[in-house]
């Protein structure tokens, strides 16, 4: 590695989204150099508990990929088909569509193949080199410094930077204070997560708690607080079961109930507690069976670019608010953040200005649904197990329900209000707040298809989303019992 070259390109991280940015840009003839802190067969393992994640993708977005990219995949990496992801009301009677078709991944063997695919396009990658923070000039990002395999401080130079470095990245945590990008994210939206890939013995069959065909969602603010437990079938006998939790509808619960759990606990409780899943067995295969980590559940950075930088997939906070589902927008990002750089460097303008057309793609792509998703992320925070029940049996419908999922703002019937008007006053409540939402996610989804065509109308932009999130993290607190 020297030291002197400046590279067109330097992707930070070799996870999903930093290996299709670098074979992205590669393929078109960039000058590019993939960093990331593992060796090539740990490539994208987020941390040392391995590559921690509920490992299910909707198939729509590996079709984005095989669109752009020409980048096909099959089985051993796709390991298993699933017919949708089902959300169960914390009482199991309601059951909802959440998202279709799709596969629960081998993710070491995915992230291999992504990695492959960004050598073979010609990316320079370099292994074990510790990424520690941006070099800045000038009020631009000129590439990252950081140490190699023997730990000798390096510094690498490039027109431009993709910060690919997942929900702990510390460029992005770097940048010097700027309008565009937000350095910091709350703690109330991040979840902390944890999973374990095991198998077991099935005691009998119930697919509210296992389904072979299936990812299972389940909503409980006393199993989960704040968010939600899973379990996703792998191949044969084996899943990938775990839960999340936001930290604050936790202590919040462990006060009511006059508990102690963690996240460690309920994890453990919540396989206990099922009862097909039997005599789990770890699966330590790539020392991948257990694991805790940590993902964001807010819109994305309303800018995903600074001055010779652009952010993708974990690091810009990307997963859906609801589900955390973050695998599909960190591929698009991924994508779209590659092909960005290679107009960037046809043009020879880095600034904000000019890597701007990535914010507007990846808006239209998938991020203009995520601020709505964030206030009713927010709304379901503020839901004890009963109204959530009872909600998902009379409020909405299941295209409703599945509607709101994808961010859509559904038209809701009739026939439920009316349902509304002789229940309980909590409910009437819950319902009123509902119709509050929706009509947040639509105003919210309006000031998004206006998101500002160039950085100037930002300031003005940015300011409107705020007032909107703030009204609505006001009116609803976390009350999770
Ligand atoms: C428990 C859990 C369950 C989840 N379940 C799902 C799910 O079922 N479906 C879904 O779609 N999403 C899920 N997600 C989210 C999903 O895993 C992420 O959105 C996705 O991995 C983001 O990819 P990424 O490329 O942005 O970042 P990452 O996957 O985090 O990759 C970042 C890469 O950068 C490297 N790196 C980090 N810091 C440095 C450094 N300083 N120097 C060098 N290298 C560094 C890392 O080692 C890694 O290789 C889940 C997340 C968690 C935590």
């Amino acid at each position: 590695m020297q030291n002197s070259k400046e590279y067109d390109l330097i992707v930070a991280g070799a996870g999903m989204s930093g290996s299709l940015a670098a074979a992205m840009a590669a393929k078109q003839g960039l000058n590019v150099l993939l960093l990331d802190r593992n060796t090539p067969q740990e490539a994208g393992k987020k941390t040392n508990w391995g590559w921690v994640c509920g490992d299910a993708v909707a198939k729509s977005h590996l079709d984005f990929i095989k669109g752009h990219l020409g980048l096909e995949f099959s089985y051993p990496e796709l390991e298993k088909k699933v017919r949708g992801v089902y959300a169960l009301s914390p009482d199991l009677k309601s059951k909802f569509l959440f998202e279709g078709e799709g596969y629960v991944l081998n993710r070491p063997a995915f992230e291999r193949k992504l990695l492959a695919k960004a050598t073979k396009d010609g990316a320079e990658c370099v292994h074990e080199f510790e990424v520690e923070g941006p070099i800045i000039e000038d009020g631009f990002v000129k590439g990252v410094f950081g140490r190699d395999r023997q730990h000798n401080q390096v510094r690498l130079r490039a027109k431009v930077t993709i910060d690919a470095l997942g929900v702990a990245t510390n460029l992005r945590r770097k940048l010097p204070e700027n309008p565009y990008v937000d350095r910091q994210v709350s703690i109330d939206d991040v979840e902390s997560t944890g999973r374990y890939i095991c198998s077991f013995e099935p005691d009998h069959k119930d697919e509210l708690f296992y389904d072979p065909d299936n990812a299972l969602i389940h909503l409980n603010q006393e199993l989960a607080p704040g968010g939600y437990g899973w379990v996703f079938p792998k191949e044969g006998n084996r899943v990938n079961i775990g839960l999340g939790v936001q930290r604050r509808s936790l202590e919040i619960r462990n006060k009511k109930l006059n508990k102690t759990d963690t996240l460690h606990t309920l994890i453990d409780n919540y396989i206990r507690s099922n009862p097909v899943v039997k005599n789990i067995k770890i699966d330590e295969t790539d020392r991948n069976g257990k694991g805790y980590w940590s993902v964001a559940v807010r819109r994305q950075m309303e800018s995903l670019v600074y001055n010779g930088y652009m952010g993708a997939g974990d690091s810009m906070a990307m997963p859906n608010p609801i589900s955390a589902g973050g695998i599909g927008p960190a591929l698009i990002a991924g994508i779209l953040s590659g092909e960005a750089a290679v107009k960037a460097v046809r043009d020879n303008d880095f600034s904000v200005r000019g890597l701007w057309h990535y914010n507007l793609a990846f808006n239209e792509e998938y991020g203009k649904k995520t601020a709505g998703l964030e206030v009713f992320r927010i709304y379901l925070q503020s839901l004890n197990n009963d109204i959530i029940n009872y909600g998902m049996r009379t409020f909405l419908s299941a295209k409703e329900a599945e509607d709101l999922s994808y961010g859509r703002v559904p038209k809701l019937s009739i026939a439920s209000k009316f349902k509304m008007i002789l229940k309980g006053a909590s409910n009437v409540n819950a319902f009123a707040n509902l119709l509050y939402v929706v009509k947040k996610m639509k105003a919210l989804n309006g000031i998004y298809e206006g998101y500002p065509k160039d950085p100037s109308a930002f300031p003005q932009w940015k300011a409107m989303v705020l007032k909107e999130m703030e009204e609505a993290k006001e009116r609803f607190q976390p009350n999770p019992i």
